[in-house]
């Protein structure tokens, strides 16, 4: 399941007063939705408890469904949690719980698992992890109800005809439709500029998707057959489990958690890839480094969380101006670094004019300025002005260097002579050797 990322760059006294209480801390829209939803989960647990009978075997497959989840996060714990949205199969069992159990204990399943995961997995603010468990709760309790009004006697699930198992399916796209909808409708209202498209699905969600309700609705039917099987559907959920985290974890070891690029190692580790590969194929490719100019003013004078979201909007418009083969990475700071196999020097030139123009027209909203920055790069070609990585870069920083002391907002190469005098883009006059 998805757990939900919240990030708000905005006020500096919200992040000041985190400590105690951070959910009062939050932009009132996001705490609205927040504590609304957790209502509308308080809510429907108390409504439905006062319907719903119980009976010692929904107890026993409830309770076997929250051993075979903690099972599974002491079992991945010591791997520990990539940090921001991460993804989980402990819907294997909350599904189970919705399709065979009366909904009250599809809202009741969450709870114990997230008190679980923030006891002894990561300690995150308490109020995300009350939020997942409500919006985990209410859609699968919408799930559930739809299963039962549909079905009637869920015990037909594990009666192996198609019918039921059918409507099961919907119903567990019903839930993850839901469960995403819930969180994307928080992710936009913590940034209500960024995109839907990064809160709703890519094709790496859609497929971790797909196996989620798979391995529930399977579990499901396992479980209806007989309690016992879960012993054997355990072991492979936690393997699964188990090689997700990996995933994450390897991937979130590369990327620069600020702004999503890669960091420094993995560029250089792409970088050189790229490099021994255009020279076995006697391609050309060039080396770009950037530098954010005056970055130090803006902190100074909007402080570090608009500086932290400048950052963030720089890495964005690189990223979006970039091709898909090219390699971007944050080398650390304010710098940036950006690998374009088969670039000649044309072609490098024109690219980082396009980078730096592009990112001279961004702006990111300081209390009530809206803050802009602008650029210079260094571009190095290799076998022009180095034969490996070591030497490309070197080139590069050497051309930044002129860049800055030209005057910044420019573009240069690391030639030695004069550099004549061209008009920029821009119709201002820049060294642009
Ligand atoms: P120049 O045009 O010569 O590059 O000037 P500059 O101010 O950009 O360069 P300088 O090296 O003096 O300052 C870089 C600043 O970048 C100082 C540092 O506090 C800031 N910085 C580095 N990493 C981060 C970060 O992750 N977040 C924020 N907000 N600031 C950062
Ligand atoms: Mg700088
Ligand atoms: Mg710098």
């Amino acid at each position: 399941m998805t757990g939900p990322s919240h990030t708000s760059a905005k006020p500096r006294e919200a992040i000041l007063s985190r400590g105690r209480w951070p959910l009062l801390a939050l932009p009132r829209p996001l705490k609205t939705y927040l504590c609304g939803i957790i209502a509308l989960d308080l809510v429907a647990i108390c409504v439905i408890a006062a319907r719903t009978d119980l009976h010692v075997h929904d107890l026993l497959t409830f309770a076997a469904l929250t051993f075979c989840g903690v099972v599974c996060i002491e079992a991945t714990r010591r791997l520990g949690m990539p940090a921001g949205v991460s993804r989980d199969l402990l819907s294997a069992w909350w599904l189970p719980a919705a399709l065979l159990l009366p909904p009250l204990y599809a809202l009741l399943a969450p709870i114990p698992l997230q008190f679980l995961l923030q006891a002894r997995v990561r300690a995150t603010v308490l109020y995300r992890r009350v939020f997942s468990a409500a919006a985990i709760g209410l859609a699968a309790c919408a799930a559930s109800a739809a299963f039962h009004g549909w079905i009637g006697d869920p015990v037909l699930l594990s009666s192996g005809g198609v019918g039921p198992i059918a409507v099961a399916v919907a119903c567990a796209i019903l839930f993850t439709v839901l469960n995403t909808a819930l969180i994307a409708v928080a992710a936009h209202t913590a940034d209500p500029k960024g995109r839907w498209s990064s809160v709703l699905w890519d094709r790496e969600r859609l497929m971790l998707d797909a196996v989620e309700l798979c391995l529930g609705v399977l579990v499901a039917v396992v479980c209806g057959l007989n309690l016992w099987l879960l012993l054997l559907v355990l072991p492979p959920v936690v393997l699964l489990q188990r090689s997700l985290l990996h995933a994450q974890l390897q991937a979130a070891a590369r990327t620069d958690p600020k702004t999503g690029l890669l960091n420094a190692a993995a560029w250089q580790l792409e970088a050189d890839t790229e490099i021994v590969r255009a020279q076995r194929t006697g391609e050309t490719l060039a080396v770009i480094i950037i530098d954010i100019d005056h970055f130090k003013r803006v902190n100074d004078t909007h402080g570090h969380l608009v500086g932290d979201q400048v950052l963030i909007e720089v890495a964005a418009t690189l990223r979006s101006q970039l091709r898909e083969y090219d390699v971007v990475g944050r080398f650390g700071g304010e710098e940036f670094v950006v690998l374009l196999p088969r670039a000649d020097l044309t072609e490098a030139r024109r690219i980082a004019e396009r980078l730096r123009t592009r990112v001279g027209r961004m702006a990111v909203a300081a209390d009530h300025v809206m803050v802009s920055v602008t650029v210079s790069a260094g571009v190095a070609i290799m076998n022009t002005h180095g034969e490996d990585l070591i030497e490309l870069l070197a080139a590069a920083d050497l051309a930044l260097y002129r860049a800055k002391a030209l005057g910044r907002d420019r573009i240069c190469l690391p030639a030695t002579p004069a550099p004549p005098r061209q008009r920029r883009a821009d119709g201002t006059t820049g060294a642009i050797p």
